[in-house]
């Protein structure tokens, strides 16, 4: 694709606009939305306002004068529409690594001792697996890896309590078919716990109509919520007053503010929080969500999973084109391929030291290690252009063509790759 093309696809996009609701560093491509959204333009204000009206000034009255107490239910019925929940069954509180540990011994409690495995991918984010294998272990199980999705049918049997899967992979950027591995994995009496880290905001996710039993995602990612914005979990509304997750706090209780010494668990997703709420991470998630209800109006999930997968195509065809001496390493097939590409290139070249050289440049994706290791480029369909895309290939281009990854500041690691 040329940048005229691109050009003309920017122009013709119908969630242009929404890309003025964020703030963007002049002169920046930005192809890391996957790990880290960009901050939208409000969120400073919306952040100021719940630090000096409603801590400085309203204090302790805030929890119920400003709906502080309300707010894990409200955002999470601001985000279940986006991933095929109802108002009610999502709620926003703690890390994806601590609502994941939530509903999977959730879901191994369910099993009652019946059935003693988690099964994942090896692939999968670590966190996911390393806490997996920590809740297996603590029922006297063990957390079953397997190295191709095409294992997965094999292992669901009798011993297996849980299939965890991340919805899409966070290397490859591949995307699995939930409906299909949710019914095989009920079909052998199993529980489907899906993480949505890497599809809430940027591909269609339907939990009710794939009869998902748990999900947990991110609020930092597509979401935009800013770094270390709190995450959320959904628990299908079979389960609530069945399952019950362990982090038995006192948010979670049926009447926190009667202070009973005996712990008895809120009715429905409310027993899915522990402590206090992060008021002031949850205000910048607020705003965020924002530009999601501007989505909405702009032709919602259709329109965005729409340009996100013109967005990868887009890249695709101009690494084909400009860099094939690159290996796409994400699925060609849009439907089994999330909001991202990865790419790999030739031994004897240092990716690392390539998209250090691109961030130079001015292009930001990120650098993910492993075999092969990986050039990441995340693609957002709130606010990536087509230009950009098309000019982060010819960065990566004159990246190669220059050598300029071989200057030796570009090799130098820091603490977060
Ligand atoms: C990003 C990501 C996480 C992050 O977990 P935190 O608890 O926020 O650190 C977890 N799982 C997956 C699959 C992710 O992509």
């Amino acid at each position: 694709m040329n940048r005229d093309q691109a050009l003309a696809l920017d122009a013709a996009d119908p969630l242009a606009p929404l890309r003025a609701h964020f703030h963007l560093p002049e002169g920046l491509i930005y192809l890391d939305g996957n790990s880290l959204g960009v901050m939208p333009k409000h969120a400073p204000a919306r952040v100021a306002r719940a630090v000096e009206q409603e801590w400085g000034e309203g204090l302790i009255r805030s929890w119920n004068d400003a709906g502080w107490i309300d707010q894990p239910r409200r955002l999470g019925d601001r985000i279940a529409p986006w991933i095929g929940a109802r108002p009610g069954e999502v709620l926003v509180a703690d890390s994806t690594s601590v609502n994941l540990y939530k509903v999977l011994h959730a879901a191994m409690q369910l099993q009652q001792g019946q059935r003693l495995r988690i099964v994942s991918e090896r692939s999968n984010f670590p966190t996911d697996n390393y806490v997996a294998q920590s809740v297996a272990r603590a029922h006297g199980g063990e957390l079953v890896l397997v190295d191709a999705p095409e294992e997965i049918p094999a292992l669901l049997d009798e011993r297996c309590a849980v299939l965890m899967l991340t919805h899409v992979n966070y290397r490859s950027g591949r995307m699995h078919d939930m409906p299909l591995l949710t019914r095989w994995a009920q079909q052998a009496g199993c529980l489907a716990v899906w993480d949505l880290a890497h599809s809430a905001g940027a591909v269609p996710v339907d939990l009710l109509g794939s009869a998902a039993d748990f999900a947990v995602g991110c609020g930092y990612k597509y979401l935009n919520g800013g770094p270390g914005a709190p995450a959320f979990v959904w628990v299908h509304p079979r389960h609530h007053g069945q399952a019950f997750q362990p982090l038995s706090g006192w948010l979670g209780h049926a009447k926190p503010f009667a202070f009973t010494p005996d712990y008895q668990p809120a009715a429905g997703i409310q027993q899915y929080q522990c402590g206090t709420p992060p008021i002031l991470g949850l205000a910048a998630l607020d705003a965020a969500l924002d530009v999601f209800d501007a989505a909405t109006k702009l032709g919602g999930m259709a329109a965005v999973r729409a340009k996100s997968v013109q967005l990868c195509e887009a890249f695709i065809e101009t690494v084909l084109q400009r860099v094939p001496e690159a290996a796409i390493e994400s699925p060609r097939v849009a439907a089994q391929r999330g909001s991202q590409v990865s790419l790999s290139l030739p031994e004897g070249i240092d990716a690392y030291a390539v998209m250090q050289a691109l961030i130079h440049r001015g292009v930001i994706g990120d650098f993910r290690d492993g075999t092969p290791p990986l050039l990441r480029f995340g693609f957002t369909p709130l606010y990536t252009r087509f230009a950009e895309v098309v000019d982060a290939v010819e960065h990566l281009r004159a990246v190669l063509n220059t050598g300029q990854w071989r200057e030796p500041p570009f090799a130098a690691r820091g603490a977060v790759t």
